[in-house]
This record gives structure tokens, C-alpha cells and sequence, in this order.
């Protein structure tokens, strides 16, 4: 598989550093509130790499963090009057709900940036010893020109940035030796969540948290780090000045950055408040829509996010499983059982899609081509797979049809028969919770309904609910 590799700007050939296996690290939203579908798209992407690799027969070790102490959380929780940690295990729980929903496997390993503070510790004092950091007033900075290797990433030039930052005054950062110094540890102020430290009761930097735990989960040296391309600079190019001086080893060998998805060509994001959340659209659309509209751009290309191109999606989707759908009925009623030689060709071809999509995928994970050779798949199928085939042969295109889809991580079957009784027992527990002001759980219900494909009406004579 050829990556392009942001480091070198390049597409190069996969090696990873163990025959075999990946170690792959992705960073992870910082959780404040609801994820955006921004924040969805690497999400989507990089499962998708993932799952991609897994096929191809790697032993992918995927690790992907939830940034749990940071400023905005801090905020998030003073404005509703609880602990930060109220606040970061609710989006936890709410990202992992939604991660579901758009079908994203979870990581190997999902670490707590607050349940790492030793391992951050541990970085800052081997930097400060190796000289590469040093501390003032209780915070400890990283001495950036101590790094020879920094700007690498970004290809930014350090004098450059410099020139920049001159006129800059950073408000109490005057302190540092250099402007283009970051903080490692910063001390805590009043009411915020606060550590122990041979430096002084208080937090670590962002981007420290990222190299403890990629360190601590895939080993110093990993195979693939990735994110959205917002991250290239600082925080990318931050983590490796941190891991490279700590370890004196390269720290990953492929960096990969998803494009923005944007909405009127501006980036999505909270601070423009022109954003979705993807509990927004669940509302709408079942979430592997907004997987397939995600993967219907190539991960590098800026996606502009609009309701013609979701409804393309939706109308793509279900011309999948309704491919999917009619093969499991042929395959029910096959009348023989063993592939007739005059199949032969016909298999063959099916087979060939794999490989023609492998092919899409290992040019820098083209999920945008690769979607359209299942759609040659779903065709073909359409077209040469009928009554009159064998049942060999009607299974073969299933389970290829099925193989596909899996990689993308769109499941083309209708989901599981529910019955009513089950429903209506839930429609009540979320009367009851409606009655009790307890709305999250009410809207819990909702979107466990729709995940489930029930809709509800609330009509004057209670609530009526149908199936999609
Ligand atoms: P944050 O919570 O802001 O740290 O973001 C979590 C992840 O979402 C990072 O990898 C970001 O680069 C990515 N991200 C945020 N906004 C967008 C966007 N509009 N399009 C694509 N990726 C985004
Ligand atoms: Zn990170």
C-alpha cells in the first residue's frame, strides 16, 4: 500500500517497522461537547484505514486518545457549575455513541490524557535533564531551538516564524528564552483541575499528552500517526520535537492528515459555530450515510458538506443493500447448489472485484474510486447474477459484496427485525423519562429508536411510531 506521508510529501510504500503488524496512533477530539461532523471525518478515515490494513492481514494496534483536561472543558464546566471530569466522561460517553453510529470500530486502546499525568511527568523531567526543556515560574517549557529537526513536518522555517512572533507579546509568556518555545506544564490556576509536580500543582501541555501515550501504548517508535491537517502545526511537529528528544529515535515513520470538511467552503468548526453535530444528523439520516458521503471524497481533498451530496449518499446506500438485499433472496431460492461450469467466467469476475478494489486502496486509501468498484460490483451483480444462477455462485457475490462493504464499513443489510413489543417498551420508558424532565435519557431513547429504524410522531393522540 503506497501512503502519502505529509512528512516527505510524498506517497511511499507501507513498510511497517514489525513485519506484519501497525502500530498507528490517531489523535483524539478534546471533549467538550457534542462532536462535530469535522471532528467525524478522520474518525471515519482512519477506521477505515484501519480496517483496510486489517483486511490486507496487518495486526493493527490502533490507539486514539480523548483529550480530557483543556481550557474549553474547564470553561464548559464552569458555565454548568460541575467538575471538569462531569463534563469529559459525558462526551465521552456521547463520542463513543456516535463513533457506534457511524459504525467506527473503537480503538484498541482509547487513553485518558487525566489517567496519564505520571507518564507525562516521567517526559518532562528527561527533557529538562536532556536540557531540552526548562522550567520558570512553576511552568516548563520545551527550548524548541534545541531541536534541530524542528519544522520538519510543516516544512515551516524556523527564522521565519521567528520574524513572525516578534512583534507578538504573548501575555505572561515573555518568560520564555524563545517565542517559539511551547508550555509542557503549566501551573494550575484557581478552580482548575490541578496535579502534583516537581514543578507545581498543575496540568500538562496539549501536545505532551500525545506523545506519553502514544509511547506508552505503541512503543517510541510507531508506524503511522495521524489526524486532521489542522494538526500538522504545532501540535504534530510539537510531538515529535518531544518524543525525538526524549527517545533520540524517528517517532512515526507515515503521517497522514485528513482535509477539512468545510460548509460553504469554510472549515466547520465550534469557534464559527457553522457546524453539525452528528447527533444533528442522526436525526436525519441513518450515520453509515454520512459514512459513505465521508468516503466519497478522497481523505486529502476538502469536502464541502451539503444536503444534495447527503442525499446522494442516501440514495447510493440503499442501492447497495438493495443489491445485497435481492442477492439474499436469490440465494434462498438457488435451485443448484454447486457453481455450473458455464460460471466459471462469471466467478472469476466477481473475484476480480477485490483485487480491483485492493488496488483503489493501496493508492493512498482512494476510498473515492474504491466505492465505485463496489458500485461496478452492485451492477454486475444486478446484471449477471440471477434466478438462474447457481447457489455457489449467488453466495460468492454476496460474501464479495459483503467483503467490500465491510472495509468501508457500511453494512448493506437492513439492520436486525425488531419487534413492536420492544419498541413500545421503550416508547414508554421515554414517556416516563419525558414526565421525569430527564430529556437526555428521553432523546437516548429517540436515537436508539432511529438507530433501530423507528421514527416517532408525537400526534394528539399519543405517540405513533413506523418503521423506515
Ligand atoms: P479537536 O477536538 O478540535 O482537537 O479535533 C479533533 C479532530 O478533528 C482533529 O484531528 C481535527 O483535526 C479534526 N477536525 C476538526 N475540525 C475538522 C473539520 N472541519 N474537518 C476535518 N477534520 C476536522
Ligand atoms: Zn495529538
Amino acid at each position: 500500500m503506497k501512503i502519502f506521508n505529509t512528512l516527505t510529501m510524498r506517497k511511499e510504500e507501507f513498510v511497517p517497522i514489525e513485519p506484519g503488524k501497525v502500530r498507528m496512533y490517531v489523535c483524539g477530539p478534546t471533549v467538550y461537547n457534542l462532536i462535530h461532523i469535522g471532528n467525524a471525518r478522520p474518525m471515519i478515515v482512519f477506521d477505515t484505514v484501519r480496517r483496510y490494513l486489517t483486511h490486507k492481514g496487518y495486526e493493527v494496534n490502533y490507539v486514539s486518545n480523548f483529550t480530557d483536561v483543556d481550557d474549553k472543558i474547564i470553561k464548559a464546566a464552569n458555565e454548568e457549575g460541575v467538575s471538569s471530569d462531569v463534563i469529559s466522561k459525558r462526551y465521552i460517553e456521547e463520542c463513543k455513541k456516535d463513533m457506534a453510529g457511524m459504525n467506527v470500530l473503537p480503538a484498541t486502546k482509547h487513553p485518558l490524557a487525566t489517567e496519564e499525568i505520571d507518564g507525562m511527568i516521567d517526559m518532562i523531567g528527561t527533557l529538562i535533564k536532556k536540557d531540552h526543556a526548562y522550567k520558570k515560574n512553576g511552568t516548563v517549557y520545551f527550548r524548541t531551538r534545541s531541536f534541530p529537526g524542528y519544522g520538519k513536518l510543516s516544512g515551516k522555517n524556523l527564522d521565519d516564524l521567528r520574524s513572525g512572533f516578534r512583534d507578538l507579546k504573548v501575555s505572561g509568556e515573555e518568560e520564555k528564552e524563545d517565542p517559539l518555545d511551547f508550555v509542557l506544564w503549566k501551573p494550575k490556576k484557581e478552580g482548575e483541575p490541578s496535579w502534583e509536580s516537581p514543578w507545581s500543582d498543575g496540568r500538562p501541555g496539549w501536545h505532551i499528552e500525545c506523545s506519553v501515550m502514544s509511547k506508552k501504548y505503541l512503543g517510541e517508535q510507531i508506524d503511522i500517526h495521524a489526524g486532521g491537517e489542522d494538526l500538522v502545526f504545532p501540535h504534530h511537529e510539537n510531538e515529535i520535537a518531544q518524543s525525538e528528544c526524549c527517545s533520540g529515535k524517528t517517532f512515526a515513520n507515515y503521517w497522514m492528515h485528513n482535509a477539512f470538511l468545510n460548509i460553504d467552503n469554510k472549515k466547520m468548526s465550534k469557534s464559527l459555530g457553522n457546524f453539525f453535530t452528528v447527533r444533528d444528523i442522526a436525526a436525519k439520516y441513518d450515520l453509515q450515510v454520512l459514512r459513505l458521503f465521508m468516503l466519497s471524497a478522497h481523505y486529502r481533498s476538502p469536502l464541502n458538506f451539503s444536503e444534495e451530496l447527503m442525499e446522494a449518499a442516501a440514495n447510493s446506500l440503499q442501492r447497495i443493500r438493495r443489491a445485497a438485499e435481492r442477492l439474499k433472496d436469490l440465494e434462498a431460492a438457488a435451485g443448484t447448489a454447486e457453481l455450473l461450469p458455464e460460471e466459471a467466467a462469471k466467478a472469476e469476475e466477481i473475484r476480480g472485484f477485490i483485487s480491483r478494489f485492493d488496488e483503489k486502496m493501496d493508492d493512498d486509501a482512494n476510498t473515492a474510486d474504491a466505492i465505485s468498484v463496489v458500485f461496478d460490483l452492485v451492477k454486475y451483480a444486478n446484471v449477471e447474477v440471477t434466478e438462474a444462477s447457481s447457489k455457489a455462485l449467488v453466495t460468492l457475490a454476496a460474501q464479495t459484496l459483503h467483503e467490500l462493504c465491510d472495509i468501508l464499513g457500511i453494512i448493506e443489510l437492513p439492520k436486525q427485525e425488531v419487534l413492536d413489543s420492544d419498541i413500545e417498551a421503550l416508547i414508554e420508558e421515554r414517556q416516563a423519562a419525558r414526565k421525569a424532565k430527564n430529556f437526555r435519557r428521553a432523546d437516548e431513547i429517540r436515537d436508539m429508536l432511529k438507530g433501530m429504524g423507528i421514527e416517532l410522531m408525537d400526534t394528539k393522540e399519543g405517540v405513533k411510531w413506523t418503521r423506515k
